[in-house]
């Protein structure tokens, strides 16, 4: 079956047919246990007051008798002694019944043939339209002995009623067929266009269209579909944006580099330039080297893999050791560091937060004004220790806080002040702190300075 939706019919029709057929076999059932044996006693009866009638009307023509009962709606077969035979009604398709059954009759036997004819379905047992499958009883008229065989007929019990019930069942099957085909497509249609968004959405196009408006499971799928389309708009976005910012961080340098080169090679060069080129050259090497580590480590945190390697260390101790190797670059700029870190242990991976902290106190070094103040310190508070930086610095704008954290993201503040950096270092911060499942949380002003606050939990 190649469509779903030749499948959905196919399987509907077979279970319509499987329920008739059940439907049949149990109703097949109720007639063989209940309504059978009630038909024989039923016709029994009747048999026998058509007897008593003729015996206690001996002068009454028993042919006409029996004439108009038949008349009545029934099929009844006479028969004597001698072998003499009489239908009445409509003829028995089949008159076949031994002689010996006829002869038990005459002699006084009642033959109950309805209740013994074969257990075959109703339609062959009810509506078997032969002499085996009828009512004998002995019948007595003017001192003559014969037996009468009797049963319903079928063709009067078809009335108006019985048609029109079998156009209704047959409406009715065809009716739940042209639904099922229906109703088949409008459940089928949204997966089609579905499919169709899928193949689009593959061959690169985001923008897909669902004109889905459903409340079910369907509707539900289409509505996660979108959403799913509009995230791998967004890391397409950032996955180009990204090796277009990196290529730049690259190339940029590089230039500068080779241009550098370029000037050096002049003899003409004085002693004084050649050490401001080579030192120039020096910091665009430096960048590119903290460029690519940034670049791995960020790699390596992205693949997720299990890089943690985690031990209880002393966090202040670890930070009082950074401030210390940040001395010359404090003392440049004429900073005032004043820290609060007292003893405290915590379980995490002491390198990657060393970098976490090493970006912190770079950038409240970095972006700080001459002259200004950083605030360092640790705090614990339940189950989760703070550590918080706070610095005078140039600040930030809302909606350049709501920014920080992407990758490669540098206000333009930084760009234009030509102060060195990748834009790379807050996006590994965070990818840091989630791992330890700690929270980074920001609050800045623009000019007034920024304050960086990391919860970790302790254990
Ligand atoms: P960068 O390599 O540029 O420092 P970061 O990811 O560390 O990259 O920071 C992203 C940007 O956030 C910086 O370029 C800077 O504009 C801004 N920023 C970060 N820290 C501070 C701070 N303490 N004060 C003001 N601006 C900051």
């Amino acid at each position: 079956m190649r469509t779903l939706y030749v499948k959905f019919i196919v399987i509907t029709t077979g279970m319509m047919l499987i329920s008739f057929i059940l439907a049949f076999l149990i109703s097949n059932t109720y007639y063989h246990q209940k309504i059978k044996p009630v038909n024989d006693q039923k016709n029994t009866k009747i048999a026998l007051s058509i007897a008593t009638f003729a015996k206690e009307h001996p002068d009454n023509n028993l042919i006409d008798y029996l004439e108009n009962v038949s008349g009545i709606g029934y099929q009844m077969y006479l028969v004597d002694s001698v072998g003499n035979e009489h239908s009445f009604g409509e003829p028995f398709r089949d008159k076949n019944l031994p002689n010996s059954t006829k002869k038990r009759v005459i002699n006084g036997q009642i033959f109950h043939g309805i209740l013994q004819f074969p257990r075959e379905t109703f339609v062959t047992g009810f509506f078997a339209n032969e002499l085996r499958n009828t009512i004998g009883v002995p019948l007595e008229h003017n001192g003559k002995n014969y037996a009468l065989f009797i049963r319903p007929d079928i063709k009067f019990l078809f009335s108006e009623m019985h048609v029109l019930f079998g156009w209704i069942l047959l409406l009715a099957i065809s009716l739940s067929f042209v639904m099922v085909l229906i109703n088949t497509k409008y459940l089928i249609k949204p997966i089609s266009t579905l499919t169709k968004a899928t193949k689009s959405l593959a061959s690169g196009n985001y923008q897909v269209n669902l004109d889905i408006h459903r409340d079910d499971e369907l509707g539900q799928l289409s509505q996660s579909f979108l959403q799913m389309a509009t995230k791998l708009e967004q890391m397409e976005d950032m996955r180009k944006e990204f090796i277009s910012n990196i290529s730049h961080d690259i190339q940029s340098p590089l230039s500068n580099i080779k241009g550098y080169t370029n000037l050096l090679d002049h003899d003409s060069i004085s002693s004084e330039n050649r050490t401001q080129y080579v030192s120039i050259i020096n910091s665009e090497i430096r960048r590119l080297s903290s460029l690519t580590k940034q670049l791995l480590l960020l790699a390596s945190l992205d693949r997720d893999e299990d890089i943690m390697k985690k031990k209880s260390f002393n966090v202040g101790e670890q930070i009082k050791g950074l401030i210390r190797n940040y001395q010359w670059a404090i003392s440049e700029k004429g900073l005032m560091v004043s820290y609060s870190l007292p003893d405290s242990e915590i379980i995490g991976d002491p390198a990657l937060l060393e970098t976490v902290w090493d970006n912190l106190l770079g950038n409240a070094i970095k972006y700080n004004i001459p002259n200004g103040s950083i605030e360092i310190s640790i705090e614990e508070k339940e189950k989760s220790v703070f550590v918080t930086f706070v610095d005078t610095g140039l600040g930030m704008s809302d909606k350049e806080v709501d920014r920080i954290f992407e990758r490669f993201y540098r206000t333009d503040r930084s760009r234009t002040r030509s102060v060195e950096g990748t834009g790379l270092g807050l996006s590994i911060v965070a990818s840091i702190v989630k791992l330890h499942n700690g929270v980074i949380t920001v609050k800045s002003k623009e000019k007034e300075g920024s304050t960086f606050i990391v919860e970790l939990p302790v254990k």
